[in-house]
């Protein structure tokens, strides 16, 4: 019996494990993350399949979520609840 294990693979230099690009995905995607953050997560992204199907999925999916255009509340729908709330002197029509 050996104590080998193929679940603690080092990784290159610098490049973070999967938890670690899952935490920084969001900041990633929206471009917030910081150039070195990128430069890892790219060269994890390089080496790493199952990485880069979840950022294409996340990314295709942000993308579906921008181009839906919320339905419009009706008008008389928008006073009624502007009412509820006591909102009324910024209700614009
Ligand atoms: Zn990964």
């Amino acid at each position: 019996m050996t104590n080998e294990s193929n679940i603690d693979v080092p990784l290159a230099h610098g490049v973070p494990p999967c938890g670690d690009l899952l935490v920084a995905l969001s900041d990633y995607i929206s471009g917030e993350a910081a150039a070195e953050l990128c430069q890892q997560i790219e060269a994890h992204l390089a080496e790493c399949e199952n990485c880069r199907v979840i950022v294409d999925t996340v990314r295709r999916t942000v993308t579906l979520c921008r181009e839906i255009t919320p339905p419009a509340v009706p008008t008389e729908v928008r006073r009624r609840l502007y009412q509820v709330l006591d909102l009324n002197t910024y209700l614009v029509e």
